[in-house]
This record gives structure tokens, sequence and C-alpha cells, in this order.
């Protein structure tokens, strides 16, 4: 396995398991940093490059890899875009890690039924663990003008979720906060899934929100109206309950 130990990745949340931030069930990772200032950011702590904590890639990819009954591994932010190397670095050993390992992962080929919104398919693909990364960039922006690992990012993930979020587009949309926001299957993977995504299963995955022993909430996925945290928080407060920062959260 080629040496990664001197590779870092500054993150603000990382969640083993969730079922609204892309196909099947997945590990989530939250990059810290991103340039753009959209209004109604719905994670706005993830934008300040000197917040969130730095990880090794080591130590990132031993975590994903360990955990049992997941398919795949979302990348969203902040701006993964802004530590495309050292994404590039994480997925191949990962990659690496599972071809050394002598047993599979769980396969089950994904189906597009009519029954079952995507995002509560519980699958294993026969092509492997896969990655999802969501950008604010667009798709052909990063192919005429990205950096070299910029691009080599695009060639490793499986689905971009592409697109700068614009409040007053928002929808209520399958993994996308915004109409202008696009599903685009860079590999084979989930063109079917794209392909075959009809408006009645293009909606909100959900939001799956948690409560920690310690009384901290921890609210994962997409919204489906604008300003949902905002709001949540609001009423939180009424009742005397105050929402931490995830950054602060991670300490
Ligand atoms: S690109 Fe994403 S993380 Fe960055 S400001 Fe916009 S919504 Fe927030």
């Amino acid at each position: 396995m080629s040496d990664t130990s001197g590779v870092f990745l500054r993150i603000f949340r990382r969640e083993p398991v969730t079922k609204v931030l892309g196909p099947g069930k997945r590990a989530v990772i939250w990059v810290q940093g991103c340039k753009r200032d959209c209004p109604g950011c719905i994670a706005p702590e993830g934008r300040d490059f000197s917040g969130g904590k730095l990880f090794s890639v080591n130590e990132l990819s031993d975590w994903v890899s360990s955990i049992s009954d997941i398919c795949g591994l979302t990348i969203s932010g902040g701006e993964p875009m802004e530590q495309s190397a050292e994404l590039c670095i994480l997925i191949d050993r990962i990659r690496e890690i599972f071809r050394s390992q002598t047993v599979s992962h769980q396969k089950k080929q994904f189906e597009v039924t009519d029954s079952e919104p995507f995002a509560s398919e519980d699958y294993s693909d026969e092509n492997g663990f896969d990655f999802v990364c969501f950008t604010g960039f667009k798709y052909e922006e990063l192919l005429a003008s990205g950096s070299p690992s910029q691009k080599e990012l695009l060639n490793k993930i499986d689905l971009l979720i592409d697109g700068t979020y614009i409040e007053e587009q928002h929808g209520n949309l399958l993994w996308r906060g915004s109409s202008n926001q696009r599903l685009i299957p860079l590999s084979e993977k989930f063109r079917k899934l794209v392909s075959g995504l009809t408006p009645e299963k293009d909606i909100s995955a959900g939001l799956e929100v948690a409560i920690e022993n310690d009384g901290k909430i921890l609210i994962t996925g997409v919204p489906h109206s604008t300003r949902f945290r905002e709001n949540f928080e609001a009423g939180l407060k009424k009742h005397g309950i105050t929402l931490q920062n995830i950054e602060e959260e991670q300490q």
C-alpha cells in the first residue's frame, strides 16, 4: 500500500451511516472550507478554511473501511474541490483497502423500483464501493478549467452533485437543495438511477435528526424547504434548547 501517512484532510463532521445523502446506506464526511457565500447555506460552519479539524487520510480511510453494511462514501462540505488532491488519495486508499480484504461487501444489485424511493434502498453494487461527491462548481467548469487534481477527482467518483446552491430555486429534490443542481453519473454505476429518475422519485430523501446522549442535536440531509435550519433552531430556542454548531460538537 502506498505511503499516505503525511496527508491530511480538514473536515468538520463525519457520520458512519446515513440514508439521505446518496443511494443506499453510506458514510459521509463534510470537508471544511468554501469560498462561496450562498444565502441560505445549510452548513455555514463549513465555510471557514481554518475551522474543523485535521484528520489523516489514513485515519479516515481506516474508519470508512471499518464500517459494516455501507455501500459507499459521500463527500460533502464545505467545498470538496478545494481539497481535491487529498480526496483523490483518500479514495485510492479506501479502494486499496477493500481490494486487499478477503471479505467482500455484500453483493446485491441495485434496482430502480416503482415502489420505493431511492433513499430507502439498502444496497451494495456488484461494482463495489462507490463515491458520491457534492460541489458548488459546475461540471463543465471543472472540465474546462479545473486543476489537475480536480479533474482526477472527477475520474474517481461515481456520482457528482454539482452547482452552487441558489435559495430562490430551492426545491423538494432528491439529494439537492436547488433546481440548478444536477445529479451527474460519472461511472456506469448510477446511469440507470439518474436516467430513471421520474418527477415522483425526484423528491427529498428527508432528514435524519439525532439527539445524542449529551443532548446535542445533529441534522443530516438536504431539507425540502428553505431556511430549515434557522427555523428549526428558532423553534428549539422557544423551548430553551440551543443547537450547537457541528464544528463545536466535534471538538
Ligand atoms: S457552496 Fe455549499 S457550503 Fe459553500 S456557501 Fe454554498 S451552500 Fe454553503
